[in-house]
């Protein structure tokens, strides 16, 4: 449909302070939805685009970390297939496209497939997509597959300000020809969102404002993994081929038994858990460094403390994936194959320094349990103080409790977290970053140049 290929853009934001990675295809496109573009650049001339964009969603507005591992179908590394209309076309043929292309050229049967769009918001008086409801309708979705969602669901922002408008999904049930219109957007593995079409029509200002675009956009999104899972005809990203040669090389370097792709209780050592976690972290890990981001200590943590405590593996196994790595995506990402070497140096030096933080955590929080017998929630402040003396993810934090059948009380952490950030508030007026600031930063994968915590412990 003429629409011209772009490269993918490097997952650093350029010159955007309200993103910490890039996390969606249109991020670059960004001046070119709010006006803002340099009229002499190639940019400007742009109508019909699509990509495949490497997307990286740890940390910021979109943040899966939590998700990654325990189900089937996030990555904090993923790569968004996109198409753009800049103030060309709009609903009409940016719905059929994506509908021809599905089930004509993809051949996904339709009744596999939900289509939902934007149900209004009273509060900030936005009424509901009924045109695009009817566009639909004419394509041939029956009522029973057209559902309305709102804000959270059907209205798609960037981040805390930026361009957003409302939009339209499409879900894939893996069960054919039933009604499960209930599961969709309810986390249920069976049916999952596969492309987000957006209707660019605002940008969301700092002072939380939404102020009209000058033209309006199409922008949309379908998640590679996902699709390839459908078409391949596989539950799980993870026995697609961008995975399985990962988990592989997983198995031969940790000896631990196969991966058998359970998801939850059935996972009882963590073991497919773990396979999951390596691999999407090695992908992540790789891609960051080939585009420039020395992910510290945390961005390892995580990938790591699995390798070695649920898999038993020797050190060296998270760098020992980055081959595969390149040898899956280095075809369409060539900056992977540059300075394979250096990728794994990194990624080996940060499992180093995260070793033996890893085994004064352990001692810690053995000893804290042992303190406290029987109880169901972990201490804010010892948890609070791995975080931060010893940059633990709180999230790596939760996993280790959860193993041992203990709760992090996050209503605790969350107020721990509000005292901090105003003690941050205080301390940025020094020009120094607090100690929780660089945790937040690493924790996030931002290089720093502080490392060495500040505080002593309160144990
Ligand atoms: P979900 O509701 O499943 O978390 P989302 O609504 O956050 O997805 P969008 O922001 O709409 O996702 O992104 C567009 C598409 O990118 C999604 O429809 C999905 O196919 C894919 N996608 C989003 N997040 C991930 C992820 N963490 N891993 C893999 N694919 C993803
Ligand atoms: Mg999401
Ligand atoms: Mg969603
Ligand atoms: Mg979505």
């Amino acid at each position: 449909h003429g629409h011209r290929e772009v490269a993918s853009s490097p997952v650093t934001p350029r010159a955007d302070p309200s993103l910490l990675f890039v996390n969606a295809g249109m991020n670059q496109f960004k001046p070119l939805l709010l006006g803002t573009v340099d009229p002499r650049s190639e940019m400007a001339g742009y109508k019909r685009v699509v990509n495949s964009q490497k997307c990286l969603r740890a940390g910021g507005k979109h943040n899966d970390l939590e998700d990654v591992g325990r189900d089937l179908y996030h990555h904090t590394f993923f790569e968004m297939l996109g198409s753009w209309s800049f103030g060309d076309y709009f609903k009409e043929e940016a719905c059929s496209m994506a509908w021809e292309l599905l089930t004509q050229v993809y051949g996904i049967p339709e009744d596999q497939l939900y289509v939902t769009y934007f149900g209004g918001d009273a509060a900030l008086r936005l009424s509901p997509d009924e045109e695009t409801r009817e566009i639909w309708r004419s394509i041939g979705v029956s009522p029973g597959r057209l559902l309305p969602f709102g804000l959270g669901d059907n209205f798609w922002e960037m981040g805390e300000t930026g361009p957003c408008g409302p939009c339209t999904e499409i879900h894939y049930d893996h069960v054919r020809g039933r009604d499960a219109s209930a599961q969709v957007n309810a986390a249920d593995p069976e049916v999952l969102e596969i492309w987000n079409l957006v209707f660019m029509e605002y940008n969301r200002e700092a002072d939380g404002n939404l102020r009209p675009l000058p033209r309006r956009s199409v922008d949309t999104g379908l998640g590679l993994e996902r699709l390839t899972a459908v078409l391949q005809g596989k539950r799980s990203n993870y026995d697609t081929d961008h995975f399985t040669p990962l988990l592989d090389a997983i198995r031969m370097g940790s000896g631990a038994r196969c991966y058998r792709g359970l998801v939850g209780a059935a996972d009882t050592e963590s073991v497919d858990m773990a396979y999951r976690v390596l691999a999407d972290h090695a992908r992540a890990l790789a891609v960051c460094i080939a585009d420039g981001i020395l992910p510290g200590m945390t961005g390892t943590a995580r990938a790591v403390r699995f390798s070695s405590e649920v898999l038993h593996a020797p050190p060296g196994l998270l760098a020992s994936l980055v081959p595969t790595v390149v040898e899956t995506l280095g075809d369409v990402y060539p900056e992977l194959t540059r300075d394979v070497t250096q990728i794994m140096d990194v990624i080996n030096e940060n499992e180093e320094a995260f070793m033996s933080s890893l085994v004064r955590g352990r001692r810690i929080i053995n000893r804290t349990l042992e303190r406290s017998s029987g109880a169901q929630t972990f201490p804010v402040d010892v948890a609070w103080s791995l975080y931060q003396n010893l940059g633990f993810p709180l999230d790596l934090i939760s996993v280790m409790l959860e193993e041992r059948g203990v709760r992090l009380d996050s209503a605790g952490l969350e107020q721990r977290e509000r005292e901090e950030t105003e003690v941050r508030g205080r301390s940025e007026v020094t020009g120094r970053l607090s100690v929780h600031a660089i945790a937040e930063l690493q924790r996030n994968g931002v290089p720093t140049t502080d490392d060495t915590p500040k505080y002593s412990y309160t144990l």
